[in-house]
């Protein structure tokens, strides 16, 4: 007999045979607009089953993969702080342990946690943000900790010229402004960034995937929708882009399943972690 443990399809491996380990951050807590992200990691494990494990875009198989699923981390919803390092020290675990470390959120501010924790480790980590949003408030609300400022918390931890912002369609003025003083920020689309990939060449690269960079057609399902974003072919194929890069540490944010009435958008988030989890993939499968 087994237990019944739910994992992302084709991610039930053993964790010491496992090159990459995943887990669920189910944390919302700041999330200004519409909550809900809390529930996205369980959402994509029970509708993963609803695609196959096999890409045809990379003719590779999660089959293949050594991928370890953790389960979801417990976080105490009315401690930011609290959470925020039980997700480092998670993620410190997994590094320790030779893994490498993708994290499903939750809201986008969970990646401080995992980022603080990759950036230990690799003190030269570089970051690619695909996003709707800048994410580089000072504060919001008179809050340092917030979906809305946790690139600007990143960007404390880097300094200039190590964060590269693809998608961003959406923020304040100054926000823009401090990307351009201070980031690589691109607008709407992915342009530039197979120069950006050139230039990363072997560098440590923490790679987070706000999926509302996805156009809202595709992906309703998020707490702040952002019209005017990129198709899904548009993201699958520039995923595959990332594949010569060292990503030592990655994730997907900002799915909010209370608001995907018809699936799609879980659906969608599936398909992507599938193709991520197959780029990261540092094995010959
Ligand atoms: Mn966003
Ligand atoms: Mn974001």
């Amino acid at each position: 007999m087994k237990k019944n443990i739910s994992t992302f399809i084709g991610c039930d491996n053993e964790y010491e045979e496992s090159s990459i380990a995943i887990w669920g951050a189910p944390f919302d807590a700041t999330t200004s607009f519409r909550p809900g992200t809390r529930f996205a990691s369980a959402a994509i494990r029970r509708e993963s089953y609803g695609i196959e494990t096999y890409s045809p875009y990379l003719d590779m198989d999660l089959e293949d993969a050594f991928i370890f699923d953790c389960g979801d981390l417990e976080l105490p919803f009315g401690n930011v702080k609290k959470a925020l390092k039980m997700i480092e020290d998670h993620t410190t675990h997994l590094l320790d342990d030779g893994k490498i470390p993708g994290m499903i959120g939750g809201e986008h501010l969970v990646t401080l946690g995992a980022f603080r924790a990759v950036l230990q480790k690799y003190p030269d980590t570089h970051v690619i943000q695909f996003d709707a949003h800048c994410d580089l408030r000072n504060d919001y609300l008179g809050e340092p900790l917030s979906h809305a400022t946790v690139i600007r918390r990143i960007h404390d931890l880097t300094g200039d010229g190590r964060i590269y912002q693809f998608g961003i369609r959406s923020g304040e003025r100054s926000e823009f402004q401090f990307g351009k003083q201070h980031t690589f920020l691109n607008k709407y689309d992915f342009t530039g960034l197979r120069e950006v990939i050139k230039q990363l060449d072997n560098h440590p690269v923490y790679f987070t995937l706000d999926l509302d960079v996805l156009d809202p057609s595709i992906f309703p399902g998020t707490g702040t929708p952002e019209a005017g974003g990129v198709s899904f072919n548009q993201l699958n194929g520039t995923l595959a882009l990332l594949r010569p890069l060292n990503i030592v540490g990655f994730d997907i944010n900002e799915l909010s399943p209370p608001y995907d009435q018809s699936g799609i958008s879980t659906a969608a988030a599936c398909k992507v972690l599938r193709e991520l989890l197959l780029i990261v993939n540092q094995e010959e499968i």
